[in-house]
């Protein structure tokens, strides 16, 4: 995938996107654990949304120790405006869960000193990295490493716009993003690309028209395709149907 045309054409999503969506300030650097958190918070889910629910957790529970002894319906509460709510709130406590029985306590951050190969490695031993999206937010947001975290939103829209190869997973789609789009581009594409996805590229009927992407993407331009060919199959049965009462 990181061949020259794969690697201009994301350049070209990029500077497309930009002149429709204003990336949101970089988030400040997290904590290893509130980087899990949010990425759990994140997944298919928007900035915003992410933000909020971090927010509540930091600012209405004493610390993360009562999230962990908190009730699911508890931790759910917090996190109601996303889908799979019942999911993010078992994979939240399972995380501090796992966390307290591992370390007991609630403190990743020598882990930030470490090589971030290390540190990756280390942290996989915990059920949340199972999903690659969190694991590449934590990588990001903690590590400062180069990700480009991507969920069932981005690949989405990723795959509707043919970057993405049939059967590629997210961690090999990841890697080959991530070599195809720099470090220092790489906070604003992922942002670019959220932005994409929960605009126009969304679930079920796609918004082409109102894409800024729609002259490069292949599924726009079989949209089209597709259109005119119904029109055209349709105009000389019209044309028949009038011929037919005239006579
Ligand atoms: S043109 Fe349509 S299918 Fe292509 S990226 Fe935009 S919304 Fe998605």
């Amino acid at each position: 995938m990181a061949t020259p045309s794969k690697a201009q054409l994301l350049t070209d999503v990029q500077a497309l996107l930009k002149k429709r969506y204003k990336v949101a300030p970089a988030v400040e650097k997290l904590t290893i654990l509130e980087a899990v958190v949010y990425g759990i918070c994140h997944e298919d889910s928007t900035r915003e949304q992410a933000n909020q629910a971090l927010a509540k957790f930091k600012d209405g529970f004493f610390d993360w120790n009562e999230v962990r002894v908190s009730s699911l319906e508890e931790i759910q509460g917090v996190l109601a405006t996303m889908t799979d709510v019942e999911g993010r709130a078992f994979r939240i406590r399972r995380f501090l869960r796992q966390l307290f029985e591992k370390t007991y306590g609630f403190n990743l951050e020598p882990l930030t000193k470490k090589p971030q190969k290390e540190s990756v490695k280390a942290l996989e031993e915990y059920d949340a990295m199972a999903s690659d999206f969190v694991l590449a937010t934590v990588t990001r947001l903690a590590l400062q490493g180069h990700a480009i975290p991507v969920d069932a939103s981005t690949l989405r829209a990723l795959t509707r716009l043919g970057v993405v190869e049939e059967a590629t997973d997210i961690p090999a789609l990841r890697s080959s993003l991530e070599r195809a789009v720099p470090k220092n581009r790489g906070l604003e594409f992922s942002e670019l690309l959220e932005e994409l996805a929960h605009d126009t590229c969304v679930e079920g009927e796609p918004d082409c028209p109102r894409c800024e992407l729609r002259k490069l993407c292949p599924t726009a331009e079989a949209k089209k395709t597709e259109s005119a060919s119904a029109k055209s199959t349709k105009a000389p049965k019209g044309k028949a149907g009038k011929a037919k009462s005239a006579d």
